[in-house]
């Protein structure tokens, strides 16, 4: 290698895809007294930071119960179980979302059914909705529940899909799993849906050290039975056994990180939206650029574009890489056309036209509450660059 290659490799940044270590290092201090603290008390299970967390969360987002849980699909799952979900009732869920989603319906022993998503937003397509339901009816299923995934952060579009759940008499399960802190309308995250969840696994928005998840709902009475849940189906004790239930709680140790991580939430997503300003501005006339729809906030657990249809995706990857930008693809696969979920319906008779073209074409760029403006701008430029070359 002579000397001015040498030169060059050293220029190329390394640009995390998600940055948690700037994160760690500003929080540090702060997270290891949490950690002691909960050394010195010894309540490593269900202690003060637990419910400190909870009654945080709630005024967070306005749900009157919020139920930490020990991940995200846990959180789901036990939102099924609460409202009795199980053999002959049909869930409509996202075929272009992460597995947990159709996950927790297949343990329940109902059957999700794969609908089609927005070519803008990336989320469920109320229209693909109303063909599952009539899918379903055809299979002979009762339509139950819909599952909307907030995809990337962005809040579903809750008012259409409100309106045909009223319509079949359907309850939301809303997958907050990558969304909490965003807004539908005068509405956070959290406090849609009959149930509404998320997860603290460490990527997402809001995540803590290790795996976690909370489980939110205005209604007494649910709230009660996923209390139940989460602890063997406890009745007024956990040796007091009223129902079917699992061990489902968060450790007391990632409440105590939530905690310190929750004080500079609200910072971290102005940044979010901030960077995804900037891509936006800078990409929009090459790529297409992610839609977020009017009143709606995205909390940018991904920002993701639609490339053009010429471009070589693993080529222009490989490239990014080489200077030093990391990329990911979410998703590769639809659900729908996963091995463990093929046989399950998909809305309509045919495959879900949309979600196969997005899985071929989205490409997420790195993102996160840390990411600088130089480094964002140097992403655009080389995107750019490769894009004309590709
Ligand atoms: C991450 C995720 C989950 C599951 O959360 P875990 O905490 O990893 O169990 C569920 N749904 C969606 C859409 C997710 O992105």
């Amino acid at each position: 290698m002579n000397q001015s290659q040498n030169q060059i490799l050293n220029q190329i940044p390394s640009i995390p895809f998600i940055d948690l270590k700037t994160q760690q290092e500003l929080i540090r201090s702060n997270v290891d007294l949490a950690i002691q603290k909960v050394l010195d008390h010894g309540q490593y299970i269900m202690g003060p930071e637990v419910h400190e967390l909870e009654k945080q969360l709630s005024s967070f987002c306005g749900a009157k119960h919020v139920i930490s849980c020990a991940n995200g699909t846990d959180a789901l799952g036990i939102a099924l179980m609460a409202k009795n979900v199980g053999p002959g009732d049909a869930i409509f869920v996202p075929s272009f979302t992460f597995a947990a989603t159709a996950e927790v319906v297949a343990w329940t022993g109902a059957t999700p059914i794969f609908i089609d998503s927005h070519p803008d937003t990336y989320n469920m397509d109320p229209r693909s909705l109303e063909i599952g339901i009539h899918t379903a009816k055809k299979l002979g299923l009762r339509p139950s529940a819909i599952i909307p995934v907030d995809l990337f952060g962005q809040p579903a579009d809750y008012d259409a899909i409100q309106a045909i759940a009223n319509e079949y008499h359907l309850w939301i399960l809303a997958d907050g799993a990558q969304s909490f802190g965003a807004k539908y309308k005068d509405k956070y995250v959290g406090n849609i849906g009959e149930i509404a969840t998320t997860s603290f696994f460490p990527a997402k928005p809001l995540g803590c050290y290790g795996d976690g998840g909370a489980i939110f709902t205005n209604d007494d009475e649910i709230a009660a039975i996923i209390k139940s849940l989460r602890v063997h189906g406890q009745g007024t004790d956990k040796y007091d056994n009223v129902r079917i239930g699992m061990n489902g709680r968060l450790d007391t140790i990632q409440a105590a990180i939530l905690i310190e991580k929750l004080k500079i939430f609200n910072k971290e997503i102005e940044h979010r939206q901030f960077i995804a300003d900037l891509y936006n501005k800078e990409l929009k006339n090459i790529v297409q650029i992610p839609h977020v729809l009017e009143n709606v906030s995205s909390v940018w657990a991904q920002y993701t574009i639609r490339l053009p249809k010429k471009c070589n995706r693993s080529k222009l990857m490989t490239d990014l890489k080489a200077f030093g930008i990391p990329s990911m693809i979410y998703y590769v696969k639809p659900l729908h056309l996963q091995k463990a979920y093929q046989t399950y319906p998909v809305a309509g008779q045919q495959s879900l036209e949309i979600c196969d073209v997005l899985s071929e074409d989205v490409l997420s760029l790195p993102m996160s509450g840390y990411i600088d403006e130089k480094s964002a701008l140097y992403v655009t430029e080389y995107l750019k660059m490769l894009l004309n070359s590709n």
